[in-house]
């Protein structure tokens, strides 16, 4: 049986719950295919008490995306068969606390737009039921916005929404793929924030006055105003001749 994705609105219930009581617990984590936001690797390396570095070098892959010509990093899947996510456990999920965005989301899709004009971010919601997944078993109701706020999804679509803003930036100015110049620039503003921080601030960036005092100073020392300075960076430095 295939899977069904049907559209729904943040007012309207949906029976669904997960977690050690259900059949098909961890399956979900076993067969991984999922792409990570630079938020996402923010809090994991933050849960783990790694740098970026440590994070990407460990746990992380980077390929390029087909469509936005982009980076793209994603878990490195284990052995046996390599879809293995590298933080399940018998129990759960090791980074449970900080876990990516996708994660928390599921069975529900985000689909985000932003007007190209006024910037305001349009969101719709689908509910993906997969055949294997046994919690539309459940009896426990709730509506598509309460789960979003149970799950604690405010501030990473917060944050994933700033990354939107740079790939549609990305698709008018630079369509097809980056340079590797560019490609590195952009994973490391953005993937490898603890990298990121130390060439921003060391002398020969010290200067740079394009951004705001404030938000550097406050970059220095926390990681969320780190990546919002990242993401200005990158449309400066990348993207800049399309102001
Ligand atoms: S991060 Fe946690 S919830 Fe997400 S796939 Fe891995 S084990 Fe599962
Ligand atoms: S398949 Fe569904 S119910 Fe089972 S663990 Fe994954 S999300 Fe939970």
């Amino acid at each position: 049986m295939d899977a069904d994705m049907v559209e729904i609105f943040p007012g309207q219930p949906f029976a669904f719950s997960c977690g050690p009581a259900v059949s098909c617990f961890n399956h979900c984590c076993r067969d991984l295919n999922q792409f990570l936001t630079p938020y996402d690797i923010l809090r994991v390396k933050q849960g783990l008490s790694l740098s970026s570095g440590e994070f990407l070098s460990r746990y992380a892959s980077v390929h390029d995306g087909p469509e936005t010509g982009l980076p793209v990093v994603s878990f490195r899947t284990r052995a046996p068969d390599g879809h293995l996510c590298p933080f399940v456990t018998e129990l759960g999920c090791r980074v449970y606390e900080d876990r990516p965005s996708s994660c928390r989301s599921y069975p529900l899709m985000r689909l985000a737009s932003r007007n190209r004009e006024t910037g305001r971010i349009t969101e719709r919601f689908f509910l993906l039921k997969e055949p294997h997944c046994r919690g539309f078993e459940s009896s426990r109701i709730q509506t598509a916005g309460q789960w979003i706020a149970g799950q604690g999804l405010a501030v990473y679509n917060e944050m994933n929404d700033r990354i939107l803003e740079l790939i549609s930036l990305k698709k008018r100015c630079r369509p097809g793929p980056l340079d590797m110049a560019a490609r590195h620039r952009f994973t490391m503003a953005l993937y490898d924030l603890d990298g990121f921080r130390k060439q921003i601030f060391e002398p020969i960036l010290a200067g740079d006055d394009r951004f705001d005092p404030g938000l550097r100073q406050a970059a220095k020392s926390d990681d969320v105003e780190l990546l919002k300075l990242a993401v200005e960076w990158v449309k400066e430095e990348l993207f800049q001749a399309q102001y």
